[in-house]
């Protein structure tokens, strides 16, 4: 008996498998192995010094932990960070206590 093995799938085999994320943009989530949402920019309505974007990313291969992207953009310099949950769960404690200490 001759067993002939399986072909890999094809990018667009695996895209069409992929569950996406309710907030995932649904661009290139296969090639790129993450699924991602849209950016969302937290620069207020002048201009800023440091420009900052979050968004959500997540691998595609399950179980996959999902975590917030930070891009931040000083002149034509961007750097982006991967924060866990936990970071940013604790940056959105601090920032809150920051901001109230401003207040106080
Ligand atoms: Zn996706």
């Amino acid at each position: 008996m001759n067993i002939l093995p399986e072909p890999a799938p094809s990018a667009q085999q695996t895209r069409q498998r992929l569950a996406h994320p309710s907030w995932c943009i649904r661009t290139d989530c296969a090639e790129n192995g993450e699924h991602v949402s849209r950016w969302h920019s937290v620069n207020p309505d002048r201009p800023q010094l440091v420009e900052i974007d979050l968004r959500l990313s997540r691998g595609i291969v399950r179980p996959a932990p999902t975590w917030i992207e930070l891009a931040a953009r000083v002149g034509s310099d961007r750097h982006v960070y991967e924060l866990s949950r936990a970071q940013t769960a604790a940056l959105k404690h601090v920032l809150g206590a920051l901001l109230a200490e401003i207040r106080a």
